[in-house]
């Protein structure tokens, strides 16, 4: 019922949803993890709701979940070229520093990151 842009996202609306109390199933996530080379986008992560009953509470969820994603905004890595949370302060991809350059890092006090 939600196909995620990548798996990040779909285990955090996956998250979102369990504390809900509303059970989902995760496709395609191993396949993510192991996708190595292969072109992105055959493997799209999916968040299926185990029960029907439970969709049109999960849609509103995912309605705020995407409104917070936009929100929040992602981050692009500089080094494999991913696009990351921008809250993450690392790429999920390869886990380099990709925190925002703006905000609380620019013009903050020298060390206020220790
Ligand atoms: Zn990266």
């Amino acid at each position: 019922m939600y196909s995620a842009s990548d798996l990040v996202d779909a285990r955090l609306l996956a998250d979102s949803l369990a504390d809900a109390h509303i059970r989902t199933h995760l496709f395609n996530a191993s396949a993510m993890g192991a996708m190595g080379d292969l072109p992105f986008g055959e493997t799209w992560p999916e968040v299926w709701i185990a029960d029907e009953r439970d969709l049109a509470r999960a849609r509103a969820l995912v309605a705020a979940h995407a409104a917070r994603r936009s929100a929040s905004g992602s981050v692009h890595c500089g080094a494999c070229g991913e696009d990351s949370p921008s809250n993450f302060g690392c790429c999920w991809n390869c886990g380099a520093d990709v925190s925002p350059q703006d905000d609380h890092r620019a013009g903050g006090a020298p060390g206020d990151l220790h």
